[in-house]
């Protein structure tokens, strides 16, 4: 590893030439990036007369506390995610292996409980018990019960049942609707290839058609949109990308637009990322764009080019841990989107996923850290495809691939290229 980074972009002189021009044309957009130039500066400013040139830390303890106490109590601010409890687990369990720190067996055991009831008679999981199966709940219920990683977690899952759920939202067209009677979107596809694999029950059959589909919500810009002929977006993009990785299309993609696509979605002056074109920086866009980067870049290797010789991924690792350390942590724990933004378990687990892909890189044989601060900053490494850490991603994939893949007779199992 190399010394650690102790020098902030920001106290460079160099970093105010970085500032939106709005070449003396206001528009809407163009106030509000103005707007958050100069809170993020005054944050970088404030940060400079506190800290002088010393780097900024990680809060892990604040931000243990925080992700501790929500798993068991959450504030009535809650009430409007009642129907994306399994979210909330997944979201804080996230953060936790993020930060090394383990959950008790009890605590784990309650959750895999909780989970349980929310997974419906008819197969996948509801956001709440005696609610109706969605896709995207059963996405957050399964990372979950991967990371909890036990066989009483593995249990509950009913996986003849889950395939059946998966058949009933697949469409003709090749995509997936997100639940019965409703809305098709990329995100569907993501969330139906990552339970599936994850799983073992994916099948040719279930699958067919879907990269031809996900390939038509490529647009214009490189980026990829919710469904065909929509704004490219990060969420969708990563959604679109990574579903591409898992059922081994990839390169049906036009990867070098994309890869255009998203690397200038990165703020030049805040080092965050937008998630989309004239938009403004956000904390959860570290991840959901910055992970695009370890999908593009094993993706594009093998596709031919001069990748292994690289020791970062193709963004700016560092200017990006700047923006989480200094911008998104509240002082009593739990990240957020920007300054001014309150705190909240989804920012937490993607502003922390995404620090840590810009800590970590790594492909094949090469492991290379770029860590801004102390090593106490480091975070765990997450599995840019699922979003869990990687040994739980092959814990899983080993356990479940012990298993037949249910379903039609003579169905063949498609093992992930993971
Ligand atoms: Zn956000």
């Amino acid at each position: 590893m190399e010394e650690p980074i102790s020098v902030l972009r920001c106290l460079g002189e160099y970093h105010s030439a970085e500032l939106f021009n709005e070449d003396n044309v206001k528009t809407v957009t163009s106030i509000e990036q103005k707007k958050v130039e100069d809170s993020v500066q005054d944050v970088f400013n404030a940060y400079k007369i506190n800290h002088r040139l010393s780097p900024p830390s990680l809060q892990r303890e604040q931000h243990y506390i925080y992700l501790k106490r929500g798993l068991r109590h959450l504030s009535d601010a809650y009430e409007c995610l009642d129907a994306s409890r399994p979210w909330l687990c997944y979201w804080i369990l996230h953060s936790l292996e993020l930060l090394d720190e383990p959950v008790p067996s009890s605590v784990a055991s309650d959750v895999c409980k909780f989970l349980a009831r929310c997974q419906s008679p008819s197969g996948g999981f509801a956001g709440g018990p005696r609610q109706h199966a969605h896709l995207a709940p059963t996405y957050a219920a399964v990372n979950a019960l991967c990371i909890i990683g036990t066989e009483e977690a593995y249990n509950v899952i009913d996986r003849q049942k889950l395939l059946d759920f998966l058949y009933s939202l697949k469409q003709p067209d090749g995509s997936f609707i997100m639940h019965v009677g409703g809305e098709v979107d990329v995100r569907s596809a993501y969330c139906a290839a990552s339970v599936a694999s994850l799983t073992n029950i994916i099948t040719a059959p279930l699958f067919e058609g879907t990269p031809s589909w996900i390939t038509r919500c490529q647009n214009w810009e490189g980026g990829i949109g919710g469904v065909p002929g929509l704004e490219a977006h990060g969420g969708y993009t990563f959604c679109g990308m990574a579903a591409m990785v898992i059922l081994q299309k990839e390169h049906m993609l036009d990867l070098k637009s994309l890869l255009r696509w998203v690397t200038s979605k990165q703020m030049r002056f805040e080092g965050g990322f937008q998630g989309r074109c004239n938009k403004l920086v956000d904390g959860c866009y570290s991840f959901w764009q910055a992970g695009l980067l370890p999908l593009l870049h094993r993706a594009l290797h093998t596709q031919g080019g001069s990748s292994l010789s690289m020791t970062n991924w193709m963004f700016h690792q560092q200017a990006l841990q700047e923006y989480i350390l200094v911008c998104c942590q509240n002082p009593s724990g739990g990240l957020l989107d920007k300054p001014g933004k309150s705190r909240d378990f989804y920012h937490t687990c993607y502003c922390l996923s995404g620090l840590s892909i810009a800590q970590h890189f790594g492909s094949w044989e090469i492991h290379h850290e770029v860590i801004v601060g102390k090593e106490e900053n480091r975070l765990a490494p997450t599995h840019p495809v699922y979003n869990i850490c990687p040994d739980k991603v092959a814990q899983a994939v080993q356990h479940f691939h012990q298993m037949a893949v249910p379903g039609k007779s003579g169905a063949s199992s498609q093992t992930p290229n993971l």
